[in-house]
């Protein structure tokens, strides 16, 4: 396959150019919302020019408006008696396809510009699994980090007190993300039962026991592999014996490492908010097991790799603006699975020139727009987040189908399921991407394809 730079990235479209200028004037002071709307509205020029019908019901201008914004005083008590006051929100974007779905995030970064962000992103990503979901995402500036399980309990409880208003298992159906794994989903559902007496699938991510789908912590990293070994297998190739970087030690790098290791690759990069390990021996399954029992139930640095295998090297984080010297690490493929933004267009030149001919997206817009043109034009095999991570999303959409009928479908079940759909996000990426003479491009693909649903279905549903 030929590629070809995505027209969200070149500076000469006019139509690009005014189109930012409207959305700029209207949202100011949100900068990583105006670059996930950049990099969608470049992809569909194209589109626009080939079907008027989309400018004439103004479906772009819809699209960047959300259809509902929530935001809310979270007021708690913390161990010591003193009280606390964070923000909460929920951002229910679109629901012209489904119930507004995505993902809540607990961390001191969080403020409207990235929930618009990471829900405007849903949209399209959520359009893509084939499942009939909507895009939303909500959260809060507290971060569970360094707190005790109680006071995560007691703001879970207080979060959830507002929340409870606004979601429900045919509107808006909430899950994980950075800072909200099993335990906060446990202490929110369970607030959202005892409010609301209900047992219903309003949130997903759930403990197997109360209604969780099999597979569901597994998904967003095993999906990303999945889709990675799609887009080798249409090059003719595979990961097996290839040298990987992966970035974060969460949920989604967790299981990122997992399934690579499954198919025969090596991992040789963590890193968390404070540093990243090189172990150039590899992160083998035992040492994988040492990573999550040090995540997700020591709750510890990954720094305490390094002094627990002395082969691996540990370097503190670099300030924000220099190079990442996790991604100068030779190697055959990337998967940033950390945070939006962590690969900078030097980055990216470092990953080119030290062999990468791959990379597949963990995390939501890990890469800037200048990062993304270099792997265009460097041809190297480009997986964005919204279709590479769906598969998250698409196993809560599978947990809602189970918690509905009542039913549980095992392991392999869901596997198979999850396989599926990112074989059916890769191929309609392919699909949309020739269509539109951009052979190869999976940037324009995935967002082509994730739009057309979405803008044929609000058509049909008429002004609203
Ligand atoms: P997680 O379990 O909370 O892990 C996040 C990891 O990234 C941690 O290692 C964290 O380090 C690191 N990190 C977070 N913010 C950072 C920052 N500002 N700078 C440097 N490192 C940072 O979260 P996750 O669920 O794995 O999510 C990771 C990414 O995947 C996010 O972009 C998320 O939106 C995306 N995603 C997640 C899912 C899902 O199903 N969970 C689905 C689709 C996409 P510390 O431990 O030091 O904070």
């Amino acid at each position: 396959m030929s590629h070809q730079a995505s027209s969200a990235l070149a500076s000469d479209s006019t139509f690009v150019d005014e189109f930012m200028d409207y959305v700029e004037d209207r949202s100011p002071g949100e900068p990583e919302f105006l670059q996930a709307v950049r990099e969608v509205v470049g992809s569909l020029e194209v589109v626009l020019e080939a079907h008027p019908e989309y400018r004439h019901h103004r479906i772009l201008e819809r699209l960047v408006e959300p259809e509902r914004v929530i935001q809310f005083r979270v007021p708690w008590m913390d161990d010591a008696g003193n009280v606390e006051v964070n923000r909460g929100y929920r951002v229910q974007f679109n629901s012209a396809i489904g119930p507004y779905k995505g993902g809540l995030r607990f961390h001191r970064t969080v403020n409207l510009s990235v929930l618009k962000f990471l829900g405007f992103e849903q949209i399209f990503k959520n359009s893509l699994t084939g499942l009939p979901i909507g895009g939303g995402k909500g959260g809060s500036d507290f971060s569970p980090a360094g707190r005790s399980d109680a006071e995560v309990m007691r703001f879970c409880q207080a979060f959830m007190t507002e929340l409870h208003r606004h979601i429900g298992p045919d509107t808006d159906v909430p899950a994980g993300d950075i800072g909200v794994g099993g335990r906060e989903v446990g202490y929110l559902f369970g607030q959202y039962r005892r409010i609301t007496n209900t047992f219903t699938g309003t949130m997903t991510g759930r403990g197997p026991a109360w209604g969780g789908s099999l597979l569901r912590p597994e998904a967003t990293g095993y999906g990303c592999v999945y889709f990675a070994a799609e887009m080798l297998a249409a090059a003719g190739k595979s990961l097996e014996g290839l040298d990987c970087l992966v970035s974060g030690s969460g949920n989604v790098a967790q299981y990122t490492a997992e399934k690579l290791l499954d198919l025969g690759a090596k991992v040789l990069t963590l890193s968390d908010s404070g540093g990243w390990i090189h172990d150039p021996d590899g992160i083998d399954r035992d040492k994988l097991a040492f990573v999550m029992d040090l995540k997700n139930v020591r709750r510890g640095r990954i720094s305490e790799y390094a002094e627990r295998y002395p082969g691996a090297s540990y370097s503190p984080a670099t300030e924000s603006g220099q190079p990442n010297p996790l991604w100068a690490v030779p190697a055959d493929a990337a998967f940033p699975s950390a945070t939006q933004n962590e690969i900078h267009r030097i980055d990216a030149v470092n990953l080119v020139d030290n062999g990468i001919s791959l990379v597949a997206e963990g995390a939501n817009m890990p890469t800037t727009a200048e990062g993304q043109a270099i792997f265009l034009e460097h041809g190297v095999l480009y997986g964005p987040a919204k279709a590479a991570n769906a598969g998250g999303v698409a196993v809560s959409a599978l947990e809602m189908s189970q918690a509905s009928q009542r039913l549980h479908w095992t392991r392999e079940e869901v596997d198979q399921r999850l396989r599926s759909v990112m074989a059916g996000i890769h191929d309609a990426c392919v699909e949309a991407a020739e269509r539109f003479g951009r052979p190869g491009n999976y940037l324009d693909g995935s967002n082509i394809a994730g739009f057309t649903k979405v803008a044929d279905a609000m058509i049909q549903q008429g002004l609203i």
